[in-house]
């Protein structure tokens, strides 16, 4: 018989960091208290109540009146496949745009599913070109989806959702659409733009704890769900199932166990952004970001995404010369100031931060404290920057 000794760790007590990367973005007191409520079973009345409000906050948060919008028990990544799992059957075209990592994440879903990718590639750190998808679709006239990412987070790139939906619509093809970053942080219009199938995240502009993924269905959508071919193959994912539980009836079927303090959470962090308004927020990330620009650029420091098509919660600045060592310089930020900046990823890796600007990470103090700290571990490393400006820049944009 094998003997396991009892293992000698204590509790987990991590530190409390800023939180300025891709996600997750800092939590607010008031969602991580919501965690802390009492646990109740995922049928009491009282939690089929809540997951009402949480639906009718989403639709809020989404500008959707699609009855099917739910969270999904799972972080951002399972609502890209539930999009995709219910809506692409073998033997499907879909157009997949590409201007960064998560284009190529959606491009392996299709091909996992026996369909074929017509990728529309465009430069990292470009918004998807709208010419080029409607090259695609004419090219493709078979082709029954068109799937993009709204606000990409390994550039900081927004493409335009609006036109690429009317020019998808137009070739009568459904939308995917990836808003994992976009939700609460940048404009956002699911009816009005006519996204057909959107997948979001809990840890970006909603500034909730990770691990759970609101999505929302047209009409069309789940008539093209419910006029299936084939099963859908993933069990958990269905829509038709999962419907069973999260659906608009009264009577709520067992599906899986939801999250049940997770789903406190999202409550609560909705509840605070319909508190705020949600144009209030757009305009908050977009006035915050001004603020952060103006100190990094003082700085010396510049954008990698041309100022049309820049999100303003996710800001990727070029890394200054002088600098040997890229990570060291995010070692110190975390170990001196506490403070979380994200590293470049794919074809911009080593070349390139990634600094978030997301939900409660979009204040004041985080923009003074990251140009402070950024200043000051730059400087004693020996990189060319313009130094005692930034602090001054940032604050008078603020002010405005
Ligand atoms: C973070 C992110 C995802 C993945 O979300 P997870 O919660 O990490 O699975 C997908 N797409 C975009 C654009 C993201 O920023």
């Amino acid at each position: 018989m094998s003997t396991f000794n009892q293992p000698s760790v204590s509790s987990f007590q991590p530190s409390i960091r800023t939180l300025m990367g891709p996600g997750p973005s800092d939590v607010h007191p008031r969602i991580l208290s919501a965690l802390a409520r009492p646990t109740i079973g995922h049928l009491d009345p009282e939690f089929v109540a809540m997951m009402d409000d949480v639906k009718v906050l989403l639709q809020y948060a989404m500008q959707t009146n699609n009855q099917l919008t739910i969270p999904v028990s799972a972080p951002g990544s399972a609502g890209m496949e539930c999009c995709f799992v219910n809506l692409v059957e073998a033997g499907d075209k879909v157009i997949v745009c590409q201007n960064g990592v998560f284009g190529g994440r959606m491009k392996e879903n299709v091909e996992r599913l026996g369909a074929t990718a017509i990728m529309v590639q465009d430069d990292w750190g470009k918004a998807v070109d709208v010419a080029k998808v409607e090259q695609a679709l004419n090219d493709n006239p078979d082709a029954k989806i068109v799937a993009f990412v709204h606000a990409e987070t390994s550039t900081g790139a927004s493409s335009d959702a609006k036109a690429i939906c009317e020019l998808a619509h137009k070739h009568d093809c459904l939308t995917i659409v990836d808003a994992v970053t976009s939700l609460g942080g940048s404009e956002l219009r699911v009816d009005d733009w006519g996204i057909d199938a959107i997948y979001s995240g809990s840890q970006k502009c909603l500034s909730c704890v990770p691990g759970i993924s609101p999505v929302s269905f047209s009409e069309k959508a789940v008539e093209t769900v419910k006029n299936r071919k084939t099963p859908v193959q993933s069990w958990f994912l269905d829509l038709n199932l999962v419907m069973g539980y999260w659906g608009g009836n009264a009577k709520r079927a067992y599906h899986h166990t939801a999250p049940v303090n997770a789903l406190y959470a999202l409550h609560e962090s909705l509840v605070m952004l319909a508190n705020e308004g949600l144009e209030n927020s757009w305009a908050r990330h977009k006035h915050n970001h001004m603020a952060l620009r103006a100190g990094l650029e003082a700085m010396g420091l510049s954008f990698v995404v041309d100022e049309a098509d820049r999100l303003p919660q996710l800001n990727s600045v070029t890394i200054p010369e002088g600098v040997a060592d890229e990570a060291a310089v995010r070692s110190r930020l975390l170990n001196e100031y506490n403070l979380e900046i994200g590293a470049g990823l794919g074809a911009l890796a080593g070349k390139v931060w990634r600094i978030g600007l997301m939900g409660h990470s979009s204040r004041a103090e985080n923009i003074l404290l990251c140009l402070a700290a950024l200043e000051s571990v730059l400087s004693d490393m020996g990189a060319k920057i313009n130094t005692g400006v930034a602090l001054a820049a940032a604050q008078k944009a603020l002010n405005k």
